[in-house]
């Protein structure tokens, strides 16, 4: 769409078009917030640039101290922020400002719902960036010169729908970007509110931010000299350098937001510097909320890496377990070459045991978190804990480590919330209690009204209620946690050692022998359905119940498989019955027909309450009314 020969007009990418939109209308109540941003993207330039000239002197030799400069132009209205970092050429300027290059966003923006529209937590979470310009801004204006180029570019834009690109004079390299402010937003010319503000969001960046000095006071008669001087704004050495005693917490969040583009405050952080064999520093942080494409395997994660303080890469993924994506930090390295590259990384030794150590500071940190704040663990576990799971298969080295943060639902409470830990759960067993035991279903409430829960409910020993589809798998590579072995109460013969007493053991052996013809009865109505029939003793309110049998692949982690599409075997099932129960005895007095819909309709009920469906639910129906009839 060109105009000109030197001016174009481009439309912007529809998304950012409505990211624009919901920033406008959602962030007014924090529009400081753009100066953090704007100063943060020309420090990326710089470090950028710092690592690309490692290679290349010559891209610096001219101007080789780095800084960032804000200015103001009263009479025209504007404020400035100036780099003299990696610049950007005519493409970068056309896609960098003009898309958003994160996968994801347009499903994500067109989620939100209008509540979500307005919350600045939300829209912050996904990185406002560049584009904040416009919470007070009506036009901005941005003047680029690649590094090593020598042919400047203007992009310009309203903020509305499109966007110009021509032709532009700068004398370096760099970048600036021209804010032509709103006019009711012209107290950002202030001096003193724009020191302020850099203060408190860019203290921590290792870039100099400088402002002019103040004029100096005139004399009698004549006018206020405008000062040509700068002078140095921010503290401008890197946060993790600093000792930990130095640094705030205000700080700490401020460089979290710096790095993780997250609107919201971390939860916690530990910041450690080593020294002797290893020499490193890392800074690791725990996020609030998940970021809304967590589950998006691709989606870049992990941590700044720096070696000897110069920016080598973002999202070094090498450092951190993919089970452990969501955490944020810096991790600067003395013992790594400057030239590292991914390739490197990958198969370094120093890698291997920068991530062992990386990954002991984040479980150490969330284990301290869970003892020192339950409420915050809770909410991380809420926001992150299936995440956590797959660490049981991931991690072997850790997985006790890893097992002591899992939080259940349990029969102890009989609420969704999955606040119970395996410690918790321990200390409340009894002594005659030497297993963990748990049940797996597709739902809160299955899992809850199961009938395998009955003989455990009668004798006040509690049960893990495990619903969510990651816990089948994850509790299978969990055999055991402090030498207690987990246990699931829907397969294989239900052993209660201990936690029978002789004279139950007396009964119903007893009662398992004068009710074996009636199993036999059983057996031989259900045929090929079942694989076996048992007396059962998990049972006390119910007539019967379903067993996957031992050994066998759980009932549920089938129908899993079953549904991602694996071609499974049918697994018979060991059916239970419960002599004592009315049910039980009134089909024990039947025979013929009558008797094989007895048969016939505990199963297919014993069937329903383990998965929640029928293959034939029009026959179990049926049957059920014919024996209601009689
Ligand atoms: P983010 O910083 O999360 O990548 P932004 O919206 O803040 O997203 O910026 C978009 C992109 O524009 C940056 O990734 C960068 O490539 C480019 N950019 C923005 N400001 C500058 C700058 N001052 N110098 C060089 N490139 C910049
Ligand atoms: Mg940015």
């Amino acid at each position: 769409m060109s105009e000109t020969a030197s001016m174009e007009k481009h439309s912007f990418q529809t998304e950012v078009k409505q990211l624009l939109h919901l920033m406008v209308h959602s962030l007014y109540s924090n529009k400081e917030i753009f100066l953090r941003e704007l100063i943060s993207n020309a420090a990326d330039a710089v470090d950028k640039l710092r690592f690309k000239s490692l290679d290349n002197a010559n891209l610096i030799a001219d101007d080789p101290e780095f800084r960032i400069r804000i200015t103001t132009d009263e009479k025209a209205g504007t404020l400035t922020i100036s780099d003299n970092g990696i610049g950007m050429s005519k493409d970068d300027l056309m896609s960098n400002l003009g898309t958003i290059a994160r996968s994801g966003t347009a499903e994500f923006i067109s989620q939100l719902s209008g509540d979500q529209k307005k919350d600045a937590n939300l829209i912050g979470q996904f990185g406002v960036g560049f584009y904040s310009g416009f919470i007070v801004a009506d036009k901005m204006t941005v003047i680029s010169k690649a590094a090593g180029s020598d042919e400047a570019w203007q992009w310009q834009s309203e903020g509305e729908g499109e966007f110009e690109l021509a032709e532009a004079e700068r004398s370096t390299r760099g970048t600036d970007v021209i804010l032509h402010l709103k006019e009711a937003e012209k107290d950002f010319l202030n001096d003193w509110r724009l020191r302020s503000i850099i203060s408190k969001y860019s203290d921590h960046i290792s870039v100099p931010v400088e402002m002019l000095k103040p004029a100096e006071p005139a004399e009698e008669g004549e006018e206020a000299k405008p000062s040509t001087e700068f002078e140095l704004v921010n503290k401008a050495t890197a946060l993790w350098t600093r000792s930990k005693s130095d640094i705030s917490d205000e700080e700490y969040k401020e460089f979290y937001k710096h790095i993780s583009h997250d609107f919201a405050e971390p939860v916690t952080w530990a910041h450690n510097k080593v020294e002797g064999k290893q020499e490193y520093t890392s800074l690791l942080y725990i996020p609030k909320n998940a970021p809304y494409d967590m589950w998006n395997r691709e989606r870049s994660r992990g941590v700044k890496l720096y070696v000897q303080r110069v920016f080598i890469m973002d999202d070094a993924e090498q450092f951190l377990p993919v089970y452990l994506r969501f955490v944020r930090g810096v991790l600067d390295s003395n013992d790594l070459p400057l030239n590292v590259s991914r390739e490197i990384l990958q198969d370094s030794s120093v890698t291997q045991s920068l991530k062992n150590a990386c990954v002991k500071r984040v479980l150490g940190m969330l284990e301290k978190l869970a003892k020192s704040n339950a409420e915050e663990y809770q909410h991380f576990w809420g926001q992150f804990g299936n995440v956590i799971k797959e660490g049981l298969g991931e991690d072997f080295s850790n997985r006790e480590k890893i097992a002591g943060l899992l939080r259940f639902a349990s029969t102890h409470n009989d609420t969704e919330t999955q606040d119970v830990s395996l410690d918790a759960y321990i200390e409340r067993m009894g002594e005659a209690q030497d297993k963990i035991y748990y049940i797996t279903a597709e739902s809160f409430e299955t899992a809850k009204n199961s009938p395998h829960l009955e003989v455990f409910r009668k004798k006040g020993i509690e049960v893990l209620l495990l619903s969510d589809r990651i816990d089948e798998w994850a509790i299978s590579q969990l055999t055991d946690y402090k030498d207690k072995k987990l246990v699931s109460v829907t397969q294989g013969d239900l052993d209660l050692g201990d936690l029978e007493d002789e004279a139950e053991k007396e009964e119903r052996e007893k009662v398992e022998k004068e009710s074996q013809p009636l199993v036999e009865r059983f057996k031989e109505e259900l045929g090929e359905r079942v694989k076996e029939v048992k007396v059962t003793h998990r049972l006390t309110d119910s007539p019967a119940c379903v067993v996957s049998p031992e050994g066998d692949m759980s009932a549920q982690m089938a129908r899993l498989m079953a549904a991602a599409g694996q071609d499974m075997p049918e697994i018979k099932p060991v059916f239970e019955i419960n002599p004592e129960h009315p049910l039980v005895k009134l089909a024990a007095e039947k025979d013929g027909d009558e008797f094989k819909d007895w048969a016939l309709f505990l199963f297919d009920q014993a069937m329903l309450s383990e998965s929640g469906s029928l293959k034939d639910p029009g026959t179990f129906t049926r049957r059920l009314n014919k024996l209601l009839m009689k």
